[in-house]
């Protein structure tokens, strides 16, 4: 049976999503990441310094007795984001980092940025503070074809912003396509990817069917970009780190609309770690998961290691939401069904 120990992983890109679904969630990540930076895309976005307060003592509460766990919140910007809150907040170390979506790019983003040349004033002021900018990289515009849109971005959005602020601390979240590879590598800034990424490209949205448990955004592409992916994920290099990106949706709302978004918190560490194996480069995933993010955000590796084990691990068919003892909906994970062949053993100092 092989064994592997590595530093304690860190969830660069996390939606913790409220209330009860948060509730039944949130120890999946608790257990066994140290860090995770938390998504402000709520019902109500967390766009003030008191809303993200408000929501961290939420989180703090729902956490198992005794967790370490630290959750870095962000604001989310708008067109009408006040400096003063977001600087405050920033130096306060109430937020960790600011999130850009452009409006209606994924779940609950209809408040996002409508025209990005507006936020310059506030990137100006990020730049001069050292407060870390985490991009959704899609265009939203109806004509560009959906599976374009984080190319277009790039060219069209984030290369004028890369010119204009050049010591600005960039994050393109999520990225997907071999482009985004490469442009993370030539502009020296961060990409977090995510574990579904590496695993499927865009036919498994469409595979017996349409098929929403498959349906993130951005959407999953062409082959030559799931390859392009893990290549760079296991490559070991410092701009490439470890975010989930899980985002959970109870089954009725995924099979009643189709919500963008897959929950793979359950799986994420195993997940991983099976692409790593595939591609023989077992002994870069530590750097991946535990050491790029925080080398990226100037904050020390976690002290406590975690212990993988090589097992035959089960995934379960669909996680029970519980409200006191009551089941009130259902979540499918990631890889539910299948067998995968890492299993987390632990924790240890
Ligand atoms: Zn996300």
């Amino acid at each position: 049976m092989k064994t592997l120990t590595i530093i304690k992983p860190d969830d660069w890109h996390l939606h913790l999503r409220e209330g009860v679904v948060l509730k039944n969630i949130i120890h999946f990540t608790s257990d066994y990441f140290g860090r995770a930076i938390v998504m402000p895309n709520t019902k109500a976005p967390i766009t003030s310094i008191d809303k993200a307060i408000a929501y961290k003592k939420f989180i703090s509460e729902a956490l198992p007795k005794s967790s370490k766990f630290e959750p870095l919140m962000t604001i989310y910007l708008t067109d009408e984001t006040d400096k003063g809150e977001l600087i405050n907040g920033f130096k306060n170390n109430v937020f960790f980092a600011a999130k850009l979506y452009p409006a209606n790019a994924t779940t609950n983003s209809s408040l996002g940025v409508k025209k990005i040349e507006n936020l310059y004033e506030i990137f100006e002021l990020m730049q001069e503070s050292g407060m870390p900018l985490l991009i959704h990289g899609e265009v939203t515009d109806s004509e560009v074809d959906i599976f374009d849109r984080e190319e277009v971005f790039i060219d069209r959005e984030l290369q004028p912003i890369i010119k204009s602020f050049p010591k600005l601390k960039i994050v393109l979240e999520h990225i997907t396509t071999s482009y985004a590879v490469d442009f993370v590598q030539e502009n020296n800034i961060g990409a977090t990817i995510t574990p579904h990424h590496l695993h499927i490209n865009r036919n498994a949205m469409f595979f017996g069917g349409l098929n929403s448990d498959f349906y993130c955004l951005p959407v999953a592409k062409r082959e030559n970009n799931r390859l392009a992916l893990r290549k760079a994920a296991t490559s070991g290099k410092e701009c490439f780190f470890l975010g989930t990106d899980s985002a959970p949706h109870l089954r009725k709302w995924k099979a009643f609309c189709g919500c963008a978004g897959i929950f793979n918190a359950p799986v994420a560490i195993e997940s991983y770690l099976t692409v790593f194996e595939e591609e023989n480069a077992l002994d870069n995933f530590e750097k991946f998961a535990s050491l790029n993010g925080p080398h990226f955000y100037n904050l020390s590796p976690n002290k406590e290691k975690l212990k993988l084990v090589s097992r035959s691990n089960k995934v379960v068919e669909f996680i029970n939401v519980l409200e006191e003892k009551d089941i009130v909906g259902q979540i499918k994970p990631f890889h539910a069904g299948e067998i995968l062949k890492w299993q987390v053993e632990g924790i240890f100092n």
